[in-house]
């Protein structure tokens, strides 16, 4: 411990020599202040209460100074406790500044360094050729219409002609929401088995003429395998106007997949059968690999099945009879195709679920 002098001179000489000589230690010891803790022992040793040095310089000097030398001795006393606690301030801020820049100086970025590299993902093949197809009935003036994933059995059955026993409305297919039995069949809720119910809301909000593309994700309760998924997507059309012929859905379509797949491509038209078409057909391309000469991907035949199609059945238009929907003055047509389908066809992927299992090594090749 740090023990002030005696004085025996009470002279002012004497006196400023011995404050010279607190002020000559006070400066050594702040300038020497590394850390907090040494700075908390130096505040102490100068400021405590019992035993510091300036409590000591009130002690030894003043206390024991002479009368006539007391008024000398309390200017200096007073002058020396002002110096010392603005040094010992001074010595604080020194110490926070420097640990501040300590910090500073740690945390630096260097900003002439290269950045990180991050690769910039890509569009998901299958909202690539979903959005690819989207396009091409946009350039021919259709909007787009959306609808909810999760449907009541009227807009996904009932208004689309499907009779009671079609197989699609067999458990076996569709995925039905839970808890629904005391429910009226048609306000039960089940996930969308194709995006067709879009076709009646659209309807049900417009009056003809009507030109929607309708893409979206459908649910049907299928093990997955090379060609099926229980979640696939879907891209359905409508067109109904005046005077809507088979002619204007066999060019509408044959556009579209030489605008998809390319200008060389061929279409042709089989009968077939669906519940809200009247006649329905399927449409068939010519084989995006061989170009028709036939090979093992179109089982020699030169033809891949592609979409299904056909003109909107009038018990269709009865449900929206009231909205201007008179099957004696208008008529449409109305198609519906796997996006999986035609991206696995113009990709050239080989089986569906390499679409859903997100490994990177197979969607790179479509960065
Ligand atoms: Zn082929």
């Amino acid at each position: 411990m740090y023990t002030v002098p005696k004085l025996d001179d009470y002279s002012p000489d004497a006196l400023d020599r011995a404050v010279a000589e607190l002020l000559r230690s006070l400066e050594d010891e702040s300038a020497a202040l590394h850390d907090e803790s040494a700075y908390k022992a130096f505040r102490d040793r100068w400021l405590a209460r019992k035993n510091g040095v300036l409590t000591q310089v009130n002690d030894t000097w003043l206390k024991a100074a002479p009368g006539p030398a007391k008024r000398d001795v309390g200017q200096r006393v007073n002058a020396l406790k002002a110096r010392v606690e603005a040094t010992i301030e001074r010595a604080h801020e020194k110490l926070h500044a420097s640990s501040a820049d300590a910090k500073f100086a740690e945390e630096r970025l260097d900003i002439t360094l290269p950045g990180l590299h991050r690769p910039i993902g890509v569009r998901h093949p299958i909202l690539r050729a979903m959005d690819e197809m989207v396009a091409v009935f946009k350039a021919m003036g259709y909007s787009i219409g959306e609808g909810p994933e999760v449907e009541t059995d009227y807009y996904n059955f009932e208004s689309l002609n499907f009779p009671p026993n079609h197989p699609a409305r067999d458990t076996q297919d569709t995925l039905f929401i839970a808890g629904q039995d005391a429910k009226p069949l048609r306000e039960r809720l089940l996930l969308r088995t194709h995006t067709s119910p879009v076709q009646i809301r659209t309807m049900e909000q417009q009056p003809p003429p009507v030109r929607i593309v309708i893409p979206g994700k459908v649910h049907r309760n299928d093990p997955l395998d090379a060609t099926h998924s229980p979640v696939f997507h879907q891209i359905e059309g409508l067109a109904v106007d005046t005077n809507i012929t088979f002619c204007d859905l066999k060019g509408t379509l044959d556009h579209a997949m030489k605008a998809f797949f390319g200008s060389s491509v061929k279409t042709r038209f089989y009968p077939s059968f669906f519940p809200f078409t009247e006649p329905s057909a399927d449409m068939q391309v010519s084989c995006i690999f061989c170009g028709g000469k036939g090979c093992r991907k179109c089982k020699f035949s030169g033809w891949i099945e592609l979409l299904g199609c056909g003109m909107v059945d009038p018990n269709v238009f009865e449900f929206v009879k009231e909205n201007g929907y008179d099957s004696s003055k208008i008529s449409g047509f109305a198609f519906g195709m796997g996006v999986e389908r035609i991206a696995i066809l113009k990709y050239e992927v080989e089986e569906i679920q390499l679409f859903y299992e997100g490994d990177v090594r197979f969607l790179e090749q479509f960065a």
